[in-house]
C-alpha cells in the first residue's frame, strides 16, 4: 500500500509475555494479573504433561484439567468442555497446546464469556486472534468475536522444542500464510505491513535453522516471535483466497491443516501476483528474492515438507468440485476468483509442479 491509500487500524487488547523456559512458572502470574482464581486448564492428549505442570503451578487457582482437545473443535467436544467449566465453577480458562487446544479454549470463551489465557506450543498464531472455529456434521464454521481473543498469551520457546521437524516447518508456513494474506487484505495498514514483513523474515530465517537443529532454543524463540507477529496480522485483517481454499480442503476433504497451508501458499500467491505489486515488494525484501512464490515453494521442498495436494490425500477427481465450491463463495481477494482460475491453481498444487 502507499500513503495515497486510506486505512483503518484497530488495536486489539491483549497481553503478551515471552518467558523462555518459564511458561509454567509465568502462568499463575497472568491469572493473578487478570484477577482469576478458578481456572479450567484445557489441552489435547499430547500436551497433557505440560498442562498438568501448569495446573500444578496454579495450585489452588486450578479448578480442573480437561485434556480432550481434538482437531477442528467438534461441537460435541465444545459442549463437553463448556459443561466441565460450568461444573467446576471456573472463572477463566487456560489453553495449553496448539491451535486445536486454543480452539477448544475459545469455544468455551464464546459460549460462557470466560476470559482465556493461551500457552501455545505451535506456530498456528490462533492465540493472537478473535477467530473461533467449530465443526458440526463435517462442516467447519468460523467467526470473529472479541470474547474469544486470549486476554494473555504466554510464549515459551521450550514448549515448542518437542515439535517434530515436519510439523515445525508446516506450522511455520501456516503462520507465514497469515502474514502474506494480510499484506493484500482490504483492511491492511502500514503497521500490519511492518509486522507481516518482519514475521516473514524471522520465520523464514528460523525454519532452516530448526530443520538443521530442532533443539536450537534461540531459533525456536525466533520462530515463536514470528508466529506472534503473523498471528497478529491474521487477527487484524480479512483473509482471502489462500485461507478460503485451505478451509475448504480441510473442512470438506479432510486434508491436514498446516500441511495444506504449506502446499497451497506458493500457488495462491502466484495466482494473486499480478494484482498485488505492493505486497510483492514487501515479500521480495523479506525473503531476499525476486520471485516470492517460487522462493516459498523452493524453501518448503528443501526443508522436506509435502509439496503436492496429492500427497496429502486429495483425489484428482475432487479438484473440479473444490474449485466450484471456493469460487462460489463471496470474499475479498485482490484478483477475481473464477472457477477456471481456481481449478488451474488446484491442478498445479495437486501435482506439486513449480508455481
Ligand atoms: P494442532 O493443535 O492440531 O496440533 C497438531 C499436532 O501436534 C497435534 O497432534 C498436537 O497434539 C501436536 N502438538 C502440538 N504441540 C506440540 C508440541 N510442542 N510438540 C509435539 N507435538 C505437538 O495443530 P495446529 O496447527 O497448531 O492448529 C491447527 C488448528 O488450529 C486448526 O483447527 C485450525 O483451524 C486452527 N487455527 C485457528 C486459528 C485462529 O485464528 N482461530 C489460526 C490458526 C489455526
Amino acid at each position: 500500500m502507499t500513503f495515497s491509500d486510506d486505512f483503518t487500524y484497530e488495536s486489539r487488547p491483549g497481553r503478551v509475555v515471552f518467558r523462555p523456559g518459564a511458561a509454567v512458572a509465568a502462568t499463575p502470574g497472568e491469572a493473578e494479573h487478570l484477577g482469576l482464581s478458578r481456572l479450567l486448564v484445557v489441552c489435547g492428549s499430547r500436551g497433557e504433561t505440560v498442562a498438568r505442570a501448569v495446573a500444578d503451578a496454579l495450585g489452588a487457582s486450578c479448578a480442573g484439567l480437561h485434556a480432550e482437545a481434538r482437531m477442528h473443535v467438534p461441537v460435541e467436544d465444545a459442549d463437553r468442555a463448556v459443561e466441565a467449566a460450568r461444573a467446576v465453577g471456573a472463572d477463566g480458562v487456560v489453553a495449553v497446546g496448539g491451535g486445536s487446544s486454543i480452539g477448544l479454549g475459545k469455544a468455551i470463551a464464546l459460549r460462557t464469556g470466560l476470559p482465556l489465557i493461551a500457552v501455545p506450543s505451535t506456530y498456528s498464531g490462533s492465540e493472537m486472534t478473535p477467530v473461533w472455529g467449530l465443526t458440526e456434521n463435517g462442516v467447519k464454521r468460523t467467526g470473529r468475536d472479541p470474547k474469544v481473543q486470549p486476554r494473555s498469551v504466554v510464549y515459551d520457546p521450550e514448549l515448542t522444542v518437542s515439535l517434530p521437524v515436519p510439523l515445525t516447518v508446516t506450522s511455520g508456513i501456516n503462520a507465514l500464510a497469515h502474514a502474506v494474506e494480510a499484506l493484500y487484505a482490504p483492511d491492511t495498514s502500514p503497521l500490519i505491513a511492518l509486522m507481516a514483513e518482519e514475521g516473514v523474515r524471522a520465520m523464514t530465517e528460523a525454519l532452516p535453522r530448526l530443520a538443521a537443529d530442532p533443539a536450537d532454543l534461540e531459533a525456536r524463540g525466533q520462530a515463536l516471535y514470528a508466529a506472534w507477529l503473523c498471528g497478529s496480522c491474521l487477527g487484524s485483517t480479512t483473509m482471502g483466497l489462500h485461507h478460503k481454499l485451505c478451509h475448504a480442503l480441510g473442512g470438506t476433504y479432510g486434508l491436514p491443516h498446516a500441511e495444506t497451508h504449506t502446499v497451497v501458499l506458493p500457488y495462491a500467491l502466484a495466482y494473486n501476483g499480478p494484482e498485488i505489486p505492493g505486497a510483492l515488494t514487501v515479500l521480495r525484501r523479506a525473503l531476499g528474492t525476486d520471485d516470492p512464490s517460487h522462493a516459498l515453494w523452493e524453501l518448503t521442498g528443501r526443508l522436506g515438507a509435502p509439496r503436492s495436494l496429492a500427497e496429502l490425500g486429495l483425489k484428482e477427481a475432487d479438484v473440479a468440485e473444490a474449485a466450484v465450491q471456493v469460487a462460489g463463495q463471496p470474499y475479498a481477494n485482490p484478483r477475481p476468483v473464477t472457477a477456471d482460475g481456481v481449478r488451474a491453481l488446484l491442478r498445479a498444487a495437486h501435482e506439486g509442479r513449480q508455481p
